[in-house]
């Protein structure tokens, strides 16, 4: 599914905002990307745009379309990765890349999740030892022509109890059967092509680049859920699947989810999000404690703990040494305090659905479920429990 202007059907107008929503976006923002200007005119235009993405039935084409045209895509991959007058990234830093993220996340956090999941995929055939993925998709990914998106939650935090694999692989000549279901996958059924994880019969493990219209695979169209519904995350069912090996990203081999680049900003891009979405709900509270002064401790005080966690997870991906669960914890804690910080605040008023804070508390639930580490689930656990 193409994701450039082209798929706007001329809805694509200029972005109609103004400077001052811009600055109003940014403000106490103090991790500036590149391009500041342009990355605050985008996120201005994706913030006006998320409360529309309510449901499945809303997949966030629009502002995809204002991420591919900003060069959003590029910003996470070096520029050397297309070859000779090809489309290359932009090599941002890990630390720009976590800027970047912050920014999109404190706009829209339906359309900024879905990029997670197409940068993972890009990133996983990019820097893929077999060329021929990367030759047949790259360009077309990074341009916004076509769209792709990640299955492999069933190697890492998904399925782990029951102890037969979700997604099996058996060899079959020059390639690979793949049977069995992906249990999450966001935007499958907008996907041109999905990375799969799946598991041999003797304990190895492959990815590869699977097209959406191969015989066997049916993606489902997107499940309702607390919030993200727009995300259409559904299951991929696959019966009897051939993968040729050359479609292979990684693998066989026993831990292929420690192999290459996919995961991200070393595990810090789940708590990006969290402290993106902290951002939103503060500058709400510090707006409305202009006017209200009993509203000033605590926006302060809240506004202080969100920069500091920014300025954590930047010096974390410039490569000072982090306990990425410690910031996963504090991201998972400060993402609840400030949204229903934001609920308290906006009183009666919030609790109508129409009002972006109740959007962000529901938001705040996912990061007690996406990718959440075992042990930092178990010391939330504790927390609620009030056991020391
Ligand atoms: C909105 C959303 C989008 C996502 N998008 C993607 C994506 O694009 N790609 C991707 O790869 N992943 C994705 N994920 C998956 C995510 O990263 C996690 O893997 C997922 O949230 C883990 O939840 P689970 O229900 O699958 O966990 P499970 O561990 O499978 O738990 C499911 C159920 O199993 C039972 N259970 C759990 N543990 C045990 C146990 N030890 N003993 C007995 N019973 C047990 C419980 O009843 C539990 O409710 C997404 C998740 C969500 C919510």
């Amino acid at each position: 599914m193409a994701l450039n202007s082209d798929a706007l059907d001329g809805q694509n107008e200029a972005l109609d905002v103004t400077d001052n929503d811009a600055r109003v976006m940014n403000s106490s923002m103090a991790c500036d990307t590149p391009n500041a200007d342009a990355v605050d005119r985008l996120c201005a235009h994706l913030a006006k745009l998320a409360p529309n993405y309510r449901t499945t039935q809303d997949w966030p084409s629009e502002s995809l379309a204002a991420c591919a045209n900003a060069g959003v895509f590029r910003w996470f991959l070096p520029p050397a990765i297309g070859g000779m007058g090809a489309i290359g990234g932009m090599g941002w830093s890990e630390a720009d890349q976590v800027r970047g993220y912050l920014r999109l996340a404190a706009a829209d956090l339906t359309t900024t999740f879905v990029i997670t999941q197409f940068m993972g995929a890009c990133k996983r055939i990019a820097t893929s030892d077999n060329p021929v993925p990367k030759q047949r998709y790259l360009q077309d990914l990074l341009a916004g022509n076509l769209f792709a998106t990640v299955g492999i939650s069933h190697l890492t935090t998904s399925s782990r109890h029951l102890g037969a694999p979700a997604l099996q692989a058996a060899r079959d000549g020059d390639g690979f059967r793949l049977s069995g279901i992906s249990p999450w996958v966001t935007g499958g059924s907008a996907a041109d092509v999905i990375v799969l994880a799946a598991t041999l019969d003797d304990g190895q493990e492959l990815l590869a680049a699977v097209p959406t219209d191969t015989p066997g695979i049916v993606c489902g169209p997107g499940t309702e859920l607390v919030a993200l519904s727009a995300s259409r995350t559904d299951r991929v069912t696959l019966t009897n699947v051939f993968v040729p090996t050359e479609m292979l990203i990684a693998g066989p081999m026993h831990g292929v989810m420690k192999s290459g680049t996919g995961a991200g900003t070393g595990g810090l891009q789940t708590s990006t999000l969290a402290a993106g979405l902290s951002r939103a709900a503060v500058d709400y509270l510090v707006a409305e404690s202009i006017k209200r002064d009993d509203l000033k401790a605590s926006a302060e005080q809240l506004d202080q703990q969100t920069m500091a966690l920014c300025e954590s997870l930047i010096s974390a991906a410039s490569g000072e040494k982090c306990d990425a669960g410690e910031l996963r914890g504090r991201a998972n804690r400060l993402v609840m305090r400030t949204t229903q910080a934001a609920m308290t605040a906006a009183k009666g008023a919030g609790y109508v659905a129409s009002h972006p804070v109740g959007r962000w508390c529901r938001e705040a639930l996912f990061f007690l479920v996406w990718s959440c580490p075992q042990p930092v689930a178990n010391e939330h656990l504790c927390e609620l429990a009030g056991i020391e």
